[in-house]
Protein backbone atom coordinates (compact mmCIF):
# COMPACT_ATOMS: atom_id res chain seq x y z
CA UNK A 1 0.00 0.00 0.00
CA UNK A 2 0.83 3.64 -0.81
CA UNK A 3 -1.44 5.90 0.89
CA UNK A 4 0.59 8.42 1.46
CA UNK A 5 2.80 9.07 -1.64
CA UNK A 6 3.39 12.90 -1.89
CA UNK A 7 1.65 13.61 1.46
CA UNK A 8 3.68 15.13 4.58
CA UNK A 9 2.92 13.74 8.11
CA UNK A 10 4.06 15.60 11.02
CA UNK A 11 3.85 13.31 13.97
CA UNK A 12 5.13 14.40 17.85
CA UNK A 13 6.40 12.19 20.24
CA UNK A 14 7.95 10.34 17.12
CA UNK A 15 11.19 9.35 18.89
CA UNK A 16 9.61 6.52 20.52
CA UNK A 17 6.87 3.95 20.81
CA UNK A 18 3.52 4.60 19.49
CA UNK A 19 4.70 7.83 17.38
CA UNK A 20 8.49 5.96 16.15
CA UNK A 21 5.89 2.90 14.84
CA UNK A 22 3.44 5.58 12.79
CA UNK A 23 6.46 6.94 11.49
CA UNK A 24 7.27 4.02 10.11
CA UNK A 25 4.31 2.69 8.70
CA UNK A 26 3.48 6.23 7.01
CA UNK A 27 7.58 6.30 5.61
CA UNK A 28 6.66 2.74 4.26
CA UNK A 29 3.44 4.10 2.61
CA UNK A 30 5.05 7.00 0.84
CA UNK A 31 5.09 9.76 3.10
CA UNK A 32 7.48 12.16 4.37
CA UNK A 33 7.58 12.57 7.48
CA UNK A 34 8.11 15.07 9.93
CA UNK A 35 9.69 13.71 13.18
CA UNK A 36 8.66 15.97 16.07
CA UNK A 37 10.23 15.46 19.99
CA UNK A 38 12.60 17.40 22.58
CA UNK A 39 15.00 15.04 21.89
CA UNK A 40 17.38 14.93 18.80
CA UNK A 41 19.31 11.56 19.27
CA UNK A 42 15.42 9.64 20.00
CA UNK A 43 14.33 11.41 16.69
CA UNK A 44 17.95 10.98 14.50
CA UNK A 45 17.06 7.30 15.60
CA UNK A 46 14.09 6.66 14.56
CA UNK A 47 14.81 8.23 11.41
CA UNK A 48 17.40 5.40 10.96
CA UNK A 49 14.65 3.21 10.56
CA UNK A 50 12.59 5.05 8.01
CA UNK A 51 12.58 3.71 4.59
CA UNK A 52 13.66 5.84 2.34
CA UNK A 53 12.31 9.69 1.71
CA UNK A 54 12.61 13.18 2.53
CA UNK A 55 11.82 13.24 6.07
CA UNK A 56 12.65 15.47 8.65
CA UNK A 57 14.02 15.62 12.05
CA UNK A 58 12.46 18.59 14.01
CA UNK A 59 13.18 18.84 17.66
CA UNK A 60 10.17 20.81 19.76
CA UNK A 61 8.78 20.79 22.70
CA UNK A 62 4.95 21.33 22.03
CA UNK A 63 4.41 22.72 25.17
CA UNK A 64 5.97 25.17 24.21
CA UNK A 65 3.47 27.56 21.72
CA UNK A 66 6.54 29.56 19.89
CA UNK A 67 8.38 26.51 19.28
CA UNK A 68 5.51 25.18 17.64
CA UNK A 69 4.71 28.49 15.90
CA UNK A 70 8.42 28.72 14.59
CA UNK A 71 8.08 24.27 13.69
CA UNK A 72 4.78 24.88 11.72
CA UNK A 73 7.13 27.58 9.85
CA UNK A 74 9.97 25.36 9.17
CA UNK A 75 7.05 22.48 7.62
CA UNK A 76 5.88 25.21 5.34
CA UNK A 77 9.31 26.45 4.06
CA UNK A 78 10.41 22.88 3.56
CA UNK A 79 7.61 21.48 1.74
CA UNK A 80 5.25 23.96 1.49
CA UNK A 81 1.95 21.67 2.59
CA UNK A 82 1.00 19.40 5.53
CA UNK A 83 -1.41 16.61 4.65
CA UNK A 84 -1.56 14.83 8.27
CA UNK A 85 -1.09 15.88 11.57
CA UNK A 86 -0.47 12.97 14.13
CA UNK A 87 -0.98 14.48 17.99
CA UNK A 88 1.16 11.89 19.67
CA UNK A 89 3.51 13.03 22.60
CA UNK A 90 2.57 12.49 25.94
CA UNK A 91 3.38 12.10 29.29
CA UNK A 92 1.96 10.20 32.59
CA UNK A 93 1.25 11.28 35.89
CA UNK A 94 0.08 8.99 38.54
CA UNK A 95 -1.26 9.26 41.80
CA UNK A 96 -4.40 10.53 43.95
CA UNK A 97 -5.05 13.93 43.31
CA UNK A 98 -4.08 15.26 46.85
CA UNK A 99 -0.55 13.62 46.49
CA UNK A 100 -0.37 15.43 42.90
CA UNK A 101 2.30 18.95 43.10
CA UNK A 102 0.89 21.34 41.19
CA UNK A 103 3.56 21.82 38.75
CA UNK A 104 2.91 18.02 38.19
CA UNK A 105 -0.46 18.85 36.75
CA UNK A 106 0.70 21.83 34.99
CA UNK A 107 3.15 19.74 33.15
CA UNK A 108 0.84 17.20 32.20
CA UNK A 109 -1.60 19.95 30.92
CA UNK A 110 1.29 21.48 28.89
CA UNK A 111 2.25 18.33 26.55
CA UNK A 112 -1.05 16.25 26.67
CA UNK A 113 -3.35 19.30 25.85
CA UNK A 114 -1.52 22.18 25.83
CA UNK A 115 0.54 20.55 23.12
CA UNK A 116 -2.28 19.29 21.31
CA UNK A 117 -4.22 22.38 21.12
CA UNK A 118 -0.78 24.46 20.13
CA UNK A 119 -0.01 21.99 16.93
CA UNK A 120 -3.85 21.91 15.68
CA UNK A 121 -3.73 25.77 16.01
CA UNK A 122 -0.67 26.47 14.28
CA UNK A 123 -0.92 23.80 11.65
CA UNK A 124 -4.67 24.17 10.69
CA UNK A 125 -4.12 26.94 8.11
CA UNK A 126 -1.69 24.17 6.07
CA UNK A 127 -4.21 21.76 6.80
CA UNK A 128 -7.04 23.77 5.42
CA UNK A 129 -5.14 24.47 2.18
CA UNK A 130 -4.54 20.20 1.81
CA UNK A 131 -8.10 19.00 3.30
CA UNK A 132 -5.72 17.26 5.25
CA UNK A 133 -6.51 15.67 8.32
CA UNK A 134 -5.58 15.11 12.42
CA UNK A 135 -5.39 12.22 14.43
CA UNK A 136 -5.31 12.72 17.82
CA UNK A 137 -3.59 10.07 20.10
CA UNK A 138 -6.12 10.53 23.34
CA UNK A 139 -6.51 7.06 25.09
CA UNK A 140 -9.14 4.58 26.66
CA UNK A 141 -8.63 7.09 29.45
CA UNK A 142 -10.14 9.57 27.52
CA UNK A 143 -12.94 7.63 27.34
CA UNK A 144 -13.50 6.79 31.61
CA UNK A 145 -12.05 6.85 34.24
CA UNK A 146 -9.33 5.07 36.05
CA UNK A 147 -7.81 4.74 39.57
CA UNK A 148 -4.81 6.71 40.79
CA UNK A 149 -5.20 8.89 36.75
CA UNK A 150 -7.50 11.76 37.30
CA UNK A 151 -4.73 14.41 36.05
CA UNK A 152 -3.85 12.13 32.30
CA UNK A 153 -7.51 11.12 32.44
CA UNK A 154 -8.38 14.98 32.52
CA UNK A 155 -6.16 15.89 29.91
CA UNK A 156 -6.87 12.67 27.45
CA UNK A 157 -10.87 13.34 28.61
CA UNK A 158 -10.57 17.36 27.07
CA UNK A 159 -8.50 15.79 24.08
CA UNK A 160 -11.67 13.15 23.28
CA UNK A 161 -14.31 16.34 23.48
CA UNK A 162 -11.82 18.79 21.54
CA UNK A 163 -11.29 16.10 18.69
CA UNK A 164 -15.34 15.82 18.68
CA UNK A 165 -15.74 19.68 18.64
CA UNK A 166 -13.08 20.41 16.28
CA UNK A 167 -14.68 17.75 13.24
CA UNK A 168 -18.03 19.95 13.98
CA UNK A 169 -15.73 23.33 13.29
CA UNK A 170 -13.92 21.86 10.01
CA UNK A 171 -15.86 19.11 8.24
CA UNK A 172 -17.43 21.64 5.40
CA UNK A 173 -13.99 22.93 4.94
CA UNK A 174 -13.09 19.38 4.06
CA UNK A 175 -10.82 18.46 7.14
CA UNK A 176 -11.14 15.30 9.60
CA UNK A 177 -10.61 15.31 12.47
CA UNK A 178 -10.60 11.84 14.80
CA UNK A 179 -8.44 10.61 17.92
CA UNK A 180 -7.20 7.05 18.19
CA UNK A 181 -7.60 5.44 21.70
CA UNK A 182 -4.92 3.24 22.67
CA UNK A 183 -5.72 0.82 25.58
CA UNK A 184 -2.22 -0.16 27.70
CA UNK A 185 0.87 -0.63 25.11
CA UNK A 186 4.32 -1.68 25.78
CA UNK A 187 6.19 0.83 25.09
CA UNK A 188 8.83 3.64 27.30
CA UNK A 189 5.49 4.99 28.96
CA UNK A 190 4.33 1.25 30.43
CA UNK A 191 8.29 -0.01 30.96
CA UNK A 192 7.63 -0.61 34.44
CA UNK A 193 4.96 -2.65 34.54
CA UNK A 194 7.40 -4.75 32.63
CA UNK A 195 8.85 -6.13 35.43
CA UNK A 196 5.39 -6.58 37.82
CA UNK A 197 4.29 -9.08 36.24
CA UNK A 198 0.60 -9.36 38.81
CA UNK A 199 0.30 -5.95 37.44
CA UNK A 200 0.41 -6.74 34.23
CA UNK A 201 -1.93 -10.09 35.20
CA UNK A 202 -4.78 -7.46 36.67
CA UNK A 203 -4.62 -5.46 33.04
CA UNK A 204 -4.61 -8.78 30.99
CA UNK A 205 -7.94 -9.82 33.19
CA UNK A 206 -9.59 -6.74 31.70
CA UNK A 207 -8.47 -7.49 28.22
CA UNK A 208 -10.21 -9.43 25.96
CA UNK A 209 -7.20 -10.16 23.38
CA UNK A 210 -5.37 -11.24 26.38
CA UNK A 211 -2.42 -9.39 25.20
CA UNK A 212 -1.00 -5.61 25.76
CA UNK A 213 -1.00 -3.85 22.27
CA UNK A 214 2.19 -3.25 20.26
CA UNK A 215 2.89 0.34 18.68
CA UNK A 216 2.34 -1.33 15.48
CA UNK A 217 -1.28 -2.29 16.55
CA UNK A 218 -1.69 1.16 17.28
CA UNK A 219 -0.16 2.76 13.84
CA UNK A 220 -1.82 0.38 11.90
CA UNK A 221 -5.11 2.02 12.98
CA UNK A 222 -3.59 5.72 13.10
CA UNK A 223 -2.81 4.73 9.49
CA UNK A 224 -6.33 3.62 8.84
CA UNK A 225 -8.15 6.79 10.38
CA UNK A 226 -5.34 9.47 8.40
CA UNK A 227 -5.74 7.72 4.83
CA UNK A 228 -8.46 8.14 2.19
CA UNK A 229 -10.11 4.71 3.66
CA UNK A 230 -11.52 6.71 6.40
CA UNK A 231 -12.68 9.67 4.27
CA UNK A 232 -15.74 9.28 5.79
CA UNK A 233 -15.11 9.44 8.95
CA UNK A 234 -14.60 12.68 11.43
CA UNK A 235 -15.25 13.10 15.37
CA UNK A 236 -15.09 9.61 16.17
CA UNK A 237 -12.66 8.69 18.84
CA UNK A 238 -11.59 4.92 18.19
CA UNK A 239 -10.44 2.96 20.95
CA UNK A 240 -7.54 0.23 19.84
CA UNK A 241 -7.66 -1.55 22.95
CA UNK A 242 -7.97 -5.10 22.83
CA UNK A 243 -11.63 -4.86 23.42
CA UNK A 244 -11.27 -3.24 26.92
CA UNK A 245 -14.42 -0.49 26.20
CA UNK A 246 -16.51 -3.48 25.05
CA UNK A 247 -15.92 -5.22 28.12
CA UNK A 248 -16.83 -2.12 30.32
CA UNK A 249 -13.38 -3.06 32.41
CA UNK A 250 -14.64 -6.29 33.78
CA UNK A 251 -12.83 -8.69 34.17
CA UNK A 252 -12.40 -12.34 32.86
CA UNK A 253 -14.66 -14.61 34.47
CA UNK A 254 -13.12 -17.60 35.80
P1 LIG B 1 6.51 7.14 24.78
O1 LIG B 1 7.28 6.04 24.12
O2 LIG B 1 6.96 7.66 26.09
O3 LIG B 1 6.35 8.31 23.73
C1 LIG B 1 6.01 9.62 24.05
C2 LIG B 1 6.87 10.55 23.21
O4 LIG B 1 6.46 11.88 23.44
C3 LIG B 1 8.34 10.45 23.59
O5 LIG B 1 9.10 10.05 22.45
C4 LIG B 1 8.70 11.85 24.07
O6 LIG B 1 10.00 12.20 23.59
C5 LIG B 1 7.60 12.71 23.44
N1 LIG B 1 7.33 13.90 24.24
C6 LIG B 1 7.10 13.98 25.57
N2 LIG B 1 6.93 15.26 25.96
C7 LIG B 1 7.06 16.00 24.82
C8 LIG B 1 7.01 17.40 24.57
N3 LIG B 1 6.79 18.28 25.54
N4 LIG B 1 7.18 17.83 23.29
C9 LIG B 1 7.41 16.94 22.28
N5 LIG B 1 7.48 15.61 22.47
C10 LIG B 1 7.32 15.15 23.73
O7 LIG B 1 5.00 6.68 25.05
P2 LIG B 1 3.86 6.10 24.09
O8 LIG B 1 3.20 5.03 24.87
O9 LIG B 1 4.36 5.81 22.72
O10 LIG B 1 2.86 7.34 24.08
C11 LIG B 1 2.39 7.97 22.90
C12 LIG B 1 0.98 8.49 23.15
O11 LIG B 1 0.09 7.39 23.36
C13 LIG B 1 0.84 9.40 24.38
O12 LIG B 1 0.02 10.50 24.07
C14 LIG B 1 0.19 8.49 25.39
O13 LIG B 1 -0.57 9.20 26.35
C15 LIG B 1 -0.70 7.65 24.49
N6 LIG B 1 -1.12 6.39 25.09
C16 LIG B 1 -0.24 5.44 25.45
C17 LIG B 1 -0.67 4.25 26.04
C18 LIG B 1 0.26 3.17 26.47
O14 LIG B 1 -0.19 2.21 27.16
N7 LIG B 1 1.53 3.21 26.10
C19 LIG B 1 -2.05 4.06 26.27
C20 LIG B 1 -2.93 5.06 25.89
C21 LIG B 1 -2.47 6.22 25.30
P3 LIG B 1 10.90 13.33 24.31
O15 LIG B 1 10.86 13.03 25.78
O16 LIG B 1 12.24 13.16 23.68
O17 LIG B 1 10.28 14.63 23.96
Amino acid sequence: MARFQQKVVVITGAGSGIGEAAAQRFAREGASVVLVGRTAEKLEKTLTTLTQGDHLVAPCDVADAGQVQALARKVQDKYGRVDVLVNNAGIIVQGRIHEIALEDWKKLMGVDLNGVFHCVHYFMPALLKTKGNVVNISSVSGLGGDWGMSVYNAAKGAVTNFTRSLAMDYGADGVRVNAVCPGLTMTDLTEGMKDDPQLLNKFYERIPLNRAGEPEDIANAIAFIASDDARYITGVNLPVDGGIMASNGQPKQA
